[in-house]
C-alpha cells in the first residue's frame, strides 16, 4: 500500500534519546500502559481484536494489550506466527475494527478517525511498487497526493534515496531492481510524506537471509535519520535485535514482555519469552546441576545476571549459545554432537548431561594450523559465562 497521502509533516526528527538503556524507566513488565491519557505518540489501551470463523464463532486475536510507542521511538513486535501482531498492527492502522479497548495519537482517541485520517505510513512484505512508474515516481507518490509543488518533490526523493542507500537510481525502472532494491524504494515511498507514524508488517520477511540481516540495519539508520516513530513486526529475533529501541514478545494476542533489547536477552521474564529468543536450556538455579553451573561461573557469575546462591533459590538459569565455554579446568563435561564453522565462529552442539544439548560458540582462530578440531563424540570440559546466563523466575 502507499503511504497515506494526507499524512502531517513531521517537523523535526525527534529521536532525543540515545538507544540502550534510556528507556529502562518503563521497565520490563508487560503492561506498559503507564503514559496516561495525555501522553504523546501512539497508545494502544485493553486493545481486543476478534474475527469471526466461518462457523460464526469468535476467535480473540489480540486479547486486551496495551503498549506505548513514544515519539522517534523504534518497538518491534516480535512473536511466532498467529500471535496477533498483524492484527494489532493492522487496528493501529484502522484497517481493523477494535472489539475493545482504546487507541491514542498524543492522547487523542483515534475511534472513528479512518485510515487516510490517521497519518500513519505503512509498508508491506512485498513492498506493492507501481511497476509503471520509475523510482522517483514511486518515491514521490504520496507527495503528489499532498500537492507538494514539483522541486520539493524531486528535493525530497532525493534525500530520502540517499537515506535508503539508492542515491542516482530516481530515473530506474522498477523491473530492473532486485528484491532488496525494492524494498528500499517502498521504504523512501513510505517515509517520504514524513508520516506520524509508520507501521512495517514483516518488510523484510520476503528477502534472503544475509540480505535481511544487512537490510535491518539499513532500516533501523533511515528511520532513525529521519526521525520516525515506527512499529515493526516480525517473527525473526535478530531482526527485532536490530531494528527497534523497545521489543514487544506477543503470544497468544498478548504482550508477554517489552524491553530494550538487551535488557530483554539478559532478562527474560519468563521461559516462553527465553525459548523464543533462542535459548536452549533451563536448570533450577538450586539444583547440583545449577549450583555447579553458578559455581564454575566463579565469584564475578555471582553478580549480575546470576545473583548470588542465595538468590537462586526457586528460580532457573537459561542457558543459550555462549553460555558455556571450552576451558581445560572447566567443571562441567559434555560430549560434542556436532561441529559446524560459520562466518568466523566455530558452533558446537554439545550434549551435557543434566542441562541438554547446547551450542558452545567459538573463534575459529583457535582451529588453525595443527589445532584439534572437536569432532563429534569427543568429551569437552565446559565452564559457564556468567555474562551469558540468564537468570529466570522459577
Ligand atoms: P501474526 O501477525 O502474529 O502472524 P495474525 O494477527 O496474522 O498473527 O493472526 C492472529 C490470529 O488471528 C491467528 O490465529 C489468525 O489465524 C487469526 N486471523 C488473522 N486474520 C484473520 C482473518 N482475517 N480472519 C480470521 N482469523 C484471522
Amino acid at each position: 500500500m502507499p503511504p497515506v497521502p494526507d499524512a502531517p509533516q513531521n517537523p523535526t526528527p525527534r529521536r532525543d534519546r540515545a538507544r540502550s538503556g534510556s528507556f529502562s524507566a518503563t521497565g520490563t513488565s508487560p503492561d506498559q500502559g503507564g503514559g496516561g491519557e495525555g501522553a504523546r505518540g501512539l497508545g494502544v489501551r485493553d486493545v481486543v481484536v476478534h474475527y469471526r470463523d466461518d462457523d460464526g464463532t469468535m476467535a480473540t486475536a489480540v486479547d486486551g494489550l496495551s503498549l506505548d510507542v513514544a515519539p522517534g521511538e523504534v518497538v518491534a513486535l516480535l512473536g511466532p506466527s498467529g500471535s496477533g501482531k498483524s492484527s494489532l498492527l493492522r487496528a493501529v492502522a484502522g484497517l481493523e475494527p477494535i472489539a475493545g479497548g482504546r487507541l491514542t495519537w498524543d492522547g487523542a482517541d483515534l475511534a472513528g478517525v479512518p485510515v487516510h485520517g490517521r497519518g500513519f505510513g505503512l509498508m508491506f512484505q512485498d513492498g506493492q511498487l507501481f511497476p509503471h512508474r520509475d523510482v522517483a515516481h514511486n518515491v514521490s507518490f504520496g507527495l503528489e497526493m499532498q500537492r507538494v509543488p514539483a522541486a520539493q518533490r524531486r528535493a525530497r526523493v532525493t534525500e530520502l534515496l540517499e537515506v535508503v542507500g539508492l542515491a542516482g537510481f530516481e530515473g530506474r525502472a522498477v523491473a530492473s531492481l532486485s528484491g532488496g532494491e525494492r524494498q528500499r524504494v517502498a521504504l523512501a515511498r513510505s517515509l517520504a510524506p514524513r508520516p506520524r507514524l509508520l507501521l512495517l508488517d514483516e518488510p523484510l520477511s520476503a528477502l534472503d537471509r544475509a540480505l535481511r540481516e544487512r537490510l535491518a540495519g539499513e532500516v533501523r539508520a533511515a528511520l532513525t535519520a529521519t526521525g520516525t516513530t515506527a512499529v515493526f513486526v516480525t517473527h525473526d529475533h535478530d531482526e527485532a535485535f536490530v531494528v527497534a529501541d523497545r521489543i514487544a514478545v506477543m503470544d497468544l494476542g498478548r504482550l508477554l514482555q517489552v524491553a530494550a533489547p538487551a535488557d530483554l536477552w539478559h532478562r527474560p521474564a519468563s521461559r516462553r519469552v527465553a525459548e523464543f529468543l533462542g535459548y536452549e536450556a533451563f536448570v533450577p538455579a538450586d539444583s547440583p546441576r545449577g549450583r555447579e553451573l553458578l559455581g564454575t561461573a566463579g565469584p564475578a557469575g555471582h553478580a549480575d545476571p546470576a545473583g548470588p546462591p542465595d538468590d537462586a533459590v526457586g528460580r532457573v538459569l537459561a542457558l543459550g549459545p555462549g553460555s558455556l565455554l571450552r576451558a581445560d579446568d572447566g567443571a562441567v563435561t559434555g560430549v560434542v554432537r556436532s561441529a559446524g564453522f560459520r562466518r568466523g565462529v566455530v558452533e558446537l552442539v554439545v550434549a551435557v548431561e543434566g542441562v541438554g544439548e547446547l551450542t558452545v560458540v567459538e573463534p575459529s582462530r583457535g582451529l588453525l594450523g595443527d589445532a584439534h578440531r572437536p569432532e563429534p563424540g569427543d568429551q569437552v570440559r565446559l565452564r559457564a559465562d556468567p555474562a551469558a546466563v540468564a537468570m529466570l523466575p522459577g
